[in-house]
């Protein structure tokens, strides 16, 4: 997908924010995955971080927690309108909520290998499943959002040995 200069330099600005969301969620002892939804105005609807480990939830991914919050502001559960940044490419979970909430534009940091569901383990949008046509651009920050999810671990691994 196609963006024009300035709609880099804005999606830039807004994956920056959901960095430092994502960042706080790690300085918790939390997975560092930050998550803004934008309404199509511009303004800022949500942002929140992974709360799983916080809240005891394994649905209160990022993604989740900001497509709630953003449709409760909205009353209305549609976000056709919306884009959603995030720092991780979605999971299977949260791909799959992202199709149901009709999100007009998600755009993610860093494709992840483990258990990404827009296009790299599995392409939950794309598939029979879906019954809705979502526009994705990733790789927007993804030297830094990859950088913040290896130096996340690697300074687990070096506490836990
Ligand atoms: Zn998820």
């Amino acid at each position: 997908m196609s963006y024009t200069y300035s709609e880099y330099l804005i999606h830039r600005q807004w994956m920056y924010h959901a960095l430092q969301l994502a960042q706080i969620a790690g300085e918790t002892g939390e997975v560092p995955v930050g998550a803004v939804i934008i309404d199509p105005s511009g303004n800022l609807l949500a942002e929140c971080e992974n709360r799983k480990e916080r809240d005891q939830n394994p649905t209160a991914h990022a993604e989740i927690l900001a497509l709630k919050a953003a449709a409760n502001k909205l009353q209305t559960w549609r976000l056709n309108q919306c884009t959603l940044y995030v720092t991780l490419e979605p999971c299977p979970m949260c791909a799959g909520a992202i199709v149901q909430a009709r999100v007009g534009l998600l755009v993610y940091g860093v494709d992840d290998p483990k258990t990404g569901a827009i296009r790299t383990v599995v392409n939950i949008p794309d598939s029979a499943a879906s019954n809705h046509r979502l526009r994705v651009i990733g790789g927007i920050l993804e030297t830094a959002c990859r950088q913040q999810l290896q130096m996340w671990f690697a300074n687990r691994r070096h506490r836990t040995e």
